[in-house]
């Protein structure tokens, strides 16, 4: 079993891009801190691969602080980019962003050749979030659904500065069987597409040997190294949820409280990639 995806339209969104990208000078990539690798679409890499890039590692109050410096680092030694964290929803992010920016097209920016920069990034990812907080308003729709279609909109961060946003959705697309566990635990494909249980062990089997204390510690668990993920999963179970009849602990419902608690923050900060496993992913053909 994986995890199964259809992303559908993304030809619209294909030619949306390709037709915006002529009048854009930086390509500006929203991913999720926690899973960089696996929350950036390789169609935007394909499409744009012409235009300076800034990545922008959102929700790194989420993410933990280390892998996102791994992040940061293995973008920035890249060729024309950019990378950048931060927290869309409560830091003020306009300065660093214009700045890095400005890097990657110091000829643009004035009245006459405004700073032109195309806001891409998965569904979810925190893109209304950002341009919210940048215009001070709510311009743009935020949601927790994945996937909200919306028109594509121009927002004058300043004068001599234009945001476009997204035209169309750009689905994630998984590569491979491990990225589509960590998005479907982070909230970035939407629920009907995956087993919750299943994705709760494959979420267990990182964290077991990565974050077993915060594991520990969350859940008040005895043991939590050297145990299986199945192990794990009944534990939570057995001390969060109802038991179910003749004494059997209910693996569903320890499912939905472990992603619930990964989502949103309160097992701690957590990353569930670096670049050097998520580039032996693929390199190990685990493909889909
Ligand atoms: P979009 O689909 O890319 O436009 O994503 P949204 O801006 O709608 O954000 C999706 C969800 O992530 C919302 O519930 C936001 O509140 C949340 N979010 C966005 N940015 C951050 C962030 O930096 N940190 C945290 N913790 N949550 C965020």
């Amino acid at each position: 079993m994986s995890i199964q995806w259809f992303p559908g339209h993304m030809h619209l969104t294909r030619q949306a891009i390709a037709e915006r990208i002529k009048d854009i000078d930086v390509v500006l990539e929203m991913l999720d801190a926690r899973l960089p690798g696996s929350s950036a679409n390789p169609l935007l890499a394909e499409l744009t691969k012409a235009k300076p890039a800034l990545k922008v590692l959102n929700k790194q109050d989420l993410a933990d602080v280390a892998r996102t410096a791994l992040w940061l680092a293995h973008y920035n030694a890249r060729p024309n980019t950019r990378a950048i964290s931060l927290d869309a929803s409560v830091t003020a992010p306009a300065k660093a962003l214009i700045k890095a920016c400005q890097e990657l097209a110091p000829l643009r920016g004035g009245l006459t050749k405004p700073m032109r920069v195309l806001v891409c990034g998965i569904p979810n990812v925190g893109k209304s979030t950002l341009i919210n907080t940048l215009t001070g308003k709510r311009a743009a729709k935020t949601g927790d659904e994945a996937g909200v279609t919306k028109a594509e909109q121009r927002i004058n961060l300043a004068p001599d500065f234009v945001l476009y946003d997204t035209p169309g959705v750009l689905w994630p697309k998984i590569i491979v069987a491990k990225s589509g566990y960590n998005l479907a635990a982070s909230g970035a494909i939407g629920r009907n597409a995956f087993d919750e249980e299943e994705v709760a062990l494959e979420l267990l089997h990182y964290l077991i040997p990565n974050y077993g204390a915060a594991l520990q510690a969350r859940y008040q668990l005895d043991v939590v190294e050297g145990q299986s993920d199945e192990q794990v999963l009944e534990a939570v179970a057995r001390k969060r949820a109802p038991l179910l009849g003749r004494g059997r602990a209910n693996l569903q419902k320890a499912a939905e409280i472990v992603i619930h608690d990964f989502r949103h923050g309160v097992l701690g900060a957590i990353s569930l990639e670096t670049p050097e496993e998520f580039a032996a992913w693929h390199a190990e053909g685990h493909k889909l």
